[in-house]
C-alpha cells in the first residue's frame, strides 16, 4: 500500500519564497571587487531575484536551458543562485580560475545560452568571446564603464518586472546547477545537480553533526561560488535565514578576518589553505583579530593537517570537518565526535578529528578493493564507492566516462580511505597520488600532514616520481616559513619518528610556492611533471 503523503515536490522555489517570506530583515552583507561593503536584506534578494527570473524568460530562457554565472561571492551572483533555477534554467557556474580556452571549452560542452558576469571579469571574457556563442551578456556593474554594444545591465533587470513572475512547474528531478569537476584528473566533466538533490543537501548540511546551520548563524562563504555551488552553503543558509556574509574576490587572511570579526562570523567554509593562512595572521598579531561570538571552520576541499586542529583550537575555532566531490553536491563525509571518543585522550582524540568523520545521513559508502568489497568490522581499507540522492549518476553528456560508476550504480570516487570500527573514514590519498614503492603504497597525504607539523614548515607536498628500482619513491616539495630554515636531512630525520624508513621521501626540494589548480589544491600533476626526470643516483637511497 501506497502513502497516504503529498506528492510535493523539493524545489528551490519554496526556499526562495521562505526567505523571502519569514526572513526579510536579515541582512545579506556583500563585497564588491573594490571592497565597498553594501547591505541589503532576504526582502531584496526575494524581490531582486524574482525580478531577474522573470526578465531572463522575457529574454526567451526556456526550461533547462543552461545560464553561466562568471562572478565572485557576492549579493548578485546569489541572487542569480536563486533566480535562474527558479525560472526554471540550470546555472552554470564557471570557474574564472581556469584558462580562457579551458572556459570556453566548458561553456561549449554545457551549450550554455545565456551569461551573467562581474564587468571586473569582461577581460577574462574577451579572451574567449570569439569562440563561444553567448546569445546574451548580462553585466554587473560595479563600475559606471560603458557595456559593450549588445550586452545589457543586470541593474535593469533586478529592479523590476517580478511583480507578476509565476514560477514554471518544476519536477524536483530538473536540472537545478551545474558545475564541471576542477580538472585535477583529467579533462572536466559536468555535473548536473537536481533541485530535489540540492534541497536534501541543504538539510543535511545543517545539521547539528555537519554544519550546525540555523537562524542565529552569520555564514561567511570563502569557499567560490563557482567551485560546487559554494558547498551549497546559500541554500541552506537562505533555507534557514542565516545571515550571509559574501567576500567579493579577496581571499587573504586580514581581509577574511576584518570581515569575520566586524560582521561577528559564526560559521565560515574555506579550504585548509585559506585557514592555515588565517592561523598564521592570528598568531602573528596576538590580540589584533577579536571575535564577538564563537566560531566554527568548515574544512573541506583537501586533507587538512592535523596541526590545523591544534591551531584553531588555540584560537577558541571549532573546526568542522568536512569531505566532499562535485560528484555529491559535494558532501559526502563529515567529522564530528561520537559522545564516547569525547573521553579519549588529547592525541587520541585528535587523530579521530583529523580524519574525514562519518558518512553524512543518506550518504552510503562502501571500501572497495581489487577483489571486491571490504569488510566494515574494524580498520579495513580500499578505494571510496559511494551512493545516495545527491551524488550524480552520470556525467553531463559524457559517455567515455560510464567506467566511474560500478556496474550496481555505485560511484567510483578514486579515494582511497580506512574506516574504523566506529564507522569513522581517514582518506588516505587519491589513487593516482598514492606512491607505488615496490609493490608497497605510500600515502602522500599522511607524509604532508606529518611534514606540515614541522615548525619550520609551511607548505608541503608528496608525489611519486619514477625510480629504475622502487617503480616510484616519494618526492617531498616544501615550502618553508618567512625566516625558517631546515634541510632535507633535517626534515628526513623529523618524519623517521613517525614513519617507517622505506616510507620516508628520498629527494626534498625547497620552493617559494607549490603549483596550484583553478580550485587552490595542489596542483601534485606539476610536479610530477617537472621532476619527472629526477636523478636519483643523487639522493639518499638510490
Ligand atoms: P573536487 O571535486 O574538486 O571538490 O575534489 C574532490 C576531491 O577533493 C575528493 O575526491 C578528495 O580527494 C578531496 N577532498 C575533499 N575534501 C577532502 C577532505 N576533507 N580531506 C581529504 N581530501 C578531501
Amino acid at each position: 500500500m501506497r502513502g497516504t503523503m503529498m506528492d510535493y515536490p523539493l524545489t528551490l522555489t519554496t526556499i526562495l519564497e521562505r526567505a523571502g517570506k519569514f526572513f526579510p530583515d536579515v541582512e545579506i552583507v556583500s563585497r564588491a571587487p573594490d571592497g565597498s561593503i553594501s547591505r541589503s536584506n532576504y526582502g531584496a534578494f526575494y524581490r531582486r531575484a524574482r525580478n531577474l527570473a522573470a526578465g531572463l524568460q522575457r529574454l526567451g530562457m526556456k526550461p533547462g536551458d543552461r545560464v553561466a554565472s562568471m562572478m565572485w561571492n557576492h549579493a548578485a551572483h546569489l541572487e542569480t543562485f536563486f533566480a535562474v533555477p527558479c525560472a526554471g534554467g540550470i546555472l552554470h557556474t564557471l570557474n574564472i580560475r581556469l584558462q580562457p580556452q579551458e572556459i570556453a571549452a566548458v561553456v561549449n560542452h554545457a551549450r550554455d545560452r545565456f551569461l551573467i558576469i562581474d564587468d571586473v571579469l569582461l577581460p577574462l571574457l574577451a579572451q574567449f568571446r570569439d569562440k563561444v556563442d553567448f546569445e546574451r551578456v548580462i553585466v554587473v556593474r560595479h563600475t559606471p564603464a560603458p557595456l559593450a554594444p549588445g550586452d545589457l545591465d543586470y541593474e535593469e533587470f533586478a529592479r523590476g518586472g517580478g511583480e507578476d513572475f509565476r514560477y514554471p512547474k518544476i519536477d524536483e528531478n530538473d536540472g537545478a546547477a551545474m558545475s564541471f569537476t576542477s580538472g585535477t584528473t583529467g579533462a572536466p566533466k559536468g555535473v548536473v545537480y537536481s533541485h530535489r538533490a540540492l534541497v536534501l543537501h541543504s538539510f543535511v548540511c545543517a545539521l547539528k553533526e555537519i554544519c550546525n546551520i540555523g537562524y542565529d548563524d552569520t555564514v561567511l562563504v570563502i569557499v567560490p561560488m563557482f567551485h560546487v555551488n559554494a558547498w551549497g552553503l546559500p541554500f541552506t543558509a537562505a533555507m534557514l535565514g542565516a545571515r550571509q556574509v559574501l567576500p567579493g574576490p579577496r581571499y587573504d587572511a586580514v581581509s577574511l578576518l576584518e570581515l569575520m570579526t566586524r560582521e561577528g562570523v559564526t560559521l565560515a567554509g574555506g579550504v585548509p589553505t585559506i585557514w592555515l593562512a588565517i592561523a598564521d595572521e592570528l598568531e602573528k598579531n596576538p590580540g589584533k583579530w577579536q571575535f564577538t561570538k564563537p566560531v566554527r571552520a568548515g574544512v573541506g576541499g583537501s586533507a587538512p593537517p592535523m596541526e590545523l586542529f591544534r591551531r584553531l583550537d588555540r584560537h577558541g575555532i571549532e573546526v568542522k570537518h568536512l569531505w566532499g566531490m562535485t560528484e555529491s553536491s559535494p558532501l559526502g563525509i563529515a567529522g564530528g565526535l561520537k559522545p564516547q571518543i569525547r573521553a579519549w585522550d588529547g592525541q587520541r582524540q585528535l587523530e579521530m578529528r583529523a580524519k574525514q568523520g562519518m558518512p553524512a545521513p543518506f550518504v552510503e559508502l562502501r571500501l572497495m578493493r581489487p577483489d571486491g568489497e571490504a569488510p566494515w568490522d574494524g580498520e579495513t581499507s580500499g578505494e571510496i564507492e559511494m551512493r545516495g540522492p545527491w551524488v550524480a549518476a552520470s556525467y553531463y553528456d559524457d559517455p567515455s566516462q560510464k567506467d566511474r560508476w560500478s556496474p550496481d550504480g555505485w560511484f567510483r570516487t578514486g579515494d582511497v580511505a580506512t574506516m574504523d570500527a566506529d564507522g569513522y573514514v581517514k582518506i588516505v590519498d587519491r589513487v593516482k597520488d598514492l606512491v607505488k614503492s615496490g609493490g608497497e603504497w605510500i600515502s602522500s597525504v599522511e607524509l604532508e600532514n606529518t611534514l606540515m607539523g614541522h615548525p619550520a614548515v609551511k607548505e608541503a607536498c608528496v608525489v611519486g616520481i619514477p625510480h629504475p628500482k622502487w617503480s616510484e619513491r616519494p618526492l617531498a616539495a616544501i615550502v618553508l616559513r618567512d625566516g625558517a630554515t631546515a634541510t632535507g636531512d633535517e626534515l628526513r630525520g623529523y618524519l623517521a619518528t613517525y614513519f617507517g624508513k622505506w616510507q620516508l621521501p628520498d629527494a626534498f626540494v625547497f620552493l617559494d610556492t607549490i603549483p596550484r589548480t583553478s580550485v587552490g589544491k595542489f596542483k601534485k600533476s606539476a610536479l610530477r611533471e617537472r621532476y619527472a626526470g629526477w636523478d636519483w643516483t643523487k639522493s639518499a637511497r638510490s
